[in-house]
């Protein structure tokens, strides 16, 4: 038995209008209908987050957004707010994930900026860390995730595990159709407990919940829930398709 419940999230990035989104959204909230034992978030884009969480308001699925501003309001054209997601129905947020980082130049000391206020307004945080694949293959891959962590989560307090969700995405996994394999993702994801640990308490880095993310598919999930410190995942691709990601999601919850 995992010691801490599994949490799946579906990261839909640029992909589905608000039609195909409440069409999906709509075939998950009947395929999941069953599922109690694993925490389901999934994040569509902006436009359709508040249709979508219509559909599901009444589920056991929650939403999140991709991304948050740090500012409450003002002059930020093409941004968006925690009190935003939070009154569209948002209980998550995902904060600095690789194509933020790595296509919109997301640093460490913003991404620390938009935890915290996630974690001000009561949204919590799947707060993304994984290194390039140049930096595994020189060796640096604990040096970029403890930076990422160390800065990321800087001068911030949590008082419950539940308050903060970590993933664990190596770049050169995501949507490349190439896992970590479960060693190698169980490797890192140790060190981040103990990361988490260290700046937190021992009881807090026990529990927070450290999702792996890269090319999860039905084919993978199980093997890497299986882990002692994995504790969950954030899908891309194979979140996409309801059957697929209930697939992933009924698999894991096997386990
Ligand atoms: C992601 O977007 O966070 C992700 C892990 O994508 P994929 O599953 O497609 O690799």
């Amino acid at each position: 038995m995992k010691k801490r419940k599994l949490i799946i999230g579906g990261n839909w990035k640029m992909y589905k209008t608000p039609s195909e989104a409440i069409h999906v959204a709509k075939a998950l909230k009947v395929k999941l209908i069953n599922v109690a034992n694993v925490d389901v978030v999934i994040c569509p884009p902006f436009p359709a987050l508040v249709p979508v969480n219509e559909i599901l308001k009444e589920s056991n699925i929650k939403i999140g957004g991709q991304n948050l501003y740090w500012q409450d309001e003002g002059a930020f054209t093409g941004e968006v707010s925690a009190k935003m997601l939070l009154d569209a129905g948002c209980q998550y947020v995902v904060i600095g994930h690789s194509e933020r980082r790595h296509v919109f130049g997301e640093k460490n000391n913003e991404i620390n900026q938009k935890v915290k206020k996630a974690l001000e307004n009561g949204l919590i945080p799947m707060f993304c860390v994984g290194e390039t694949l140049e930096e595994r293959q020189n060796g640096l891959t604990e040096k970029v995730v403890e930076e990422q962590i160390r800065e990321g989560l800087s001068g911030i307090e949590i008082k419950d595990a539940s308050d903060l969700v970590v993933a664990y995405e190596p770049v050169w996994a995501i949507g490349t159709g190439e896992t970590a394999t479960p060693d190698q993702a169980e490797e890192v994801h140790r060190y981040i407990r103990e990361l988490l640990s260290g700046l937190f308490s021992l009881s807090l880095g026990n529990q927070i919940r450290i999702q792996y993310g890269g090319s999860v598919k039905p084919s993978n999930a199980a093997e890497l829930m299986s882990r002692e410190n994995i504790d969950g995942a954030l899908v891309g691709g194979a979140s996409l398709d309801a059957d697929s990601f209930t697939e992933i999601i009924k698999l894991s919850a096997s386990v």
